[in-house]
């Protein structure tokens, strides 16, 4: 069970998180634009700037699914059941919780269900 300044600290940093993402996305969408079919940057430009445009798009779709979850997870963190694995029920570390807030498993389960 977390105590009341525990949930507190979360929210803070599940507060700032959410906000920090919400700051990177417009950034990331302007990188994720179409590229004209330029042809005064060269096809090896453009070969570059379509690699780069593809992890920017990555990594914002990154941003997106992990502000989804955050969002998700702000209001029940004052549940019983937060902290618990969703897999074993041990009670997930707080000090994982504020790495990760979003975590749904300890780190033994999380690994054992990624790899
Ligand atoms: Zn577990």
């Amino acid at each position: 069970m977390l105590t009341t300044t525990q949930i507190s600290q979360l929210k803070t940093k599940i507060e700032s998180d959410i906000a920090q993402l919400q700051e990177d996305i417009p950034g990331l969408e302007a990188m994720t634009q179409a590229i004209a079919p330029d042809n005064a940057i060269g096809r090896l430009s453009r070969m570059d700037a379509i690699n780069t445009r593809s992890a920017n798009q990555t990594a914002l779709n990154a941003v997106r699914i992990r502000l989804a979850k955050l969002t998700q997870t702000l209001p029940t963190i004052d549940h019983a059941e937060y902290n618990e694995c969703d897999e074993c029920l041990v009670e997930i570390p707080f000090a994982r919780l504020m790495l990760v807030p979003e975590s749904e498993y300890c780190v033994a389960c999380s690994e054992k269900l990624s790899g």
